[in-house]
């Protein structure tokens, strides 16, 4: 969960939350998500899990029936006034089973003026039981009579986040396929050592954050090898690279090292070249 999101939790209880949240960030979806697990977190009737199901209120937000919690997502291109006539009518009355009113408007940044002004009343005279939270990915484009009224908080995701649910997705598959080739010269052939970095790395990515995203796979990689070898699951089957099984625990936990420590050094703006030879050199003299 983002810290960002998570500090909501401790601001509530601490009585300091404000009555307006403009959460600007590059994952719509995400922050959407954490949002829901924040106001879970606040309102559960049980000790909270991060999967409660027992209780009625978690229950009712999972499937968005709260009526104290209301999601505005656009209509088509826009927000239309009609829905926020709509929420104002619904939160004119006091929450039942929660202490607020909360209402969330997911991309913020397409309320036009007409919605935006129809929401004024709320955001000007805030009444002590209604928060809103605006979320956008595009806070240039909000408009300011809504920017100006409401506390504006960045909620960053690393978009770099990867796991072996994605690795093979569309934005992923050129980068495993390139991991995966290089994986398998520089364990299974080996003969030209360093010379792979070349050939099969930089000859296809030259940026860092690409070099960044093939190594964050090689973890990934290697990370399911170890579930495998350990047992805990079979997903390291799904990447069809048994050709690594070879490996025994031990090596496999090493090269996980190296491979972290080879993506803490690019993220200090080390010379890349002088990185991967420094990695397959590593790799070799474990081996
Ligand atoms: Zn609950």
């Amino acid at each position: 969960m983002n810290e960002v999101v998570k500090n909501l939790v401790k601001l509530y209880h601490e009585d300091k939350l404000s009555h307006a949240y403009l959460l600007a960030t590059n994952n719509i979806e995400e922050c959407l998500k954490d949002l829901k697990i924040a106001i879970k977190q606040i309102n559960c009737s049980d000790n909270f899990q991060e999967n409660c199901q027992k209780c009625n209120i978690c229950n009712l937000i999972n499937q968005n029936f709260l009526p104290s919690l209301i999601i505005i997502e656009p209509d088509g291109k826009g927000i239309k006034k009609e829905q926020i006539l709509e929420l104002k009518r619904k939160f004119s009355t006091k929450p039942i089973y929660t202490e607020e009113n909360i209402y969330i408007i997911k991309n913020a940044e397409v309320l036009n003026a007409a919605s935006a002004n129809t929401m004024l009343k709320f955001l000007e005279e805030p009444e002590d039981n209604i928060i809103g939270f605006f979320i956008t990915n595009n806070v240039n484009n909000v408009i300011n009579t809504i920017k100006s009224r409401c506390e504006v908080l960045n909620v960053f995701y690393d978009v770099h986040e990867l796991n072996i649910e994605v690795i093979d997705n569309d934005e992923n598959k050129a980068y495993l396929e390139v991991a995966r080739n290089y994986i398998k010269k520089i364990e299974v052939e080996k003969n030209m050592g360093i010379m792979y970095n070349k050939s099969e790395l930089l000859n296809i990515y030259s940026e860092r954050e690409d070099i960044k995203k093939v190594f964050k796979i090689l973890v990934i990689i290697y990370e399911e090898l170890l579930k495998y070898k350990l047992k805990l699951n079979n997903l390291f089957n799904k990447l069809d690279m048994n050709y690594l099984e070879f490996l025994s625990y031990k090596d496999v936990l090493h090269r996980i090292n190296l491979l972290n420590k080879f993506l803490d050094d690019l993220s200090n703006n080390a010379n890349i070249e002088l990185l991967l030879d420094k990695f397959v050199i590593d790799l070799e003299m474990s081996s």
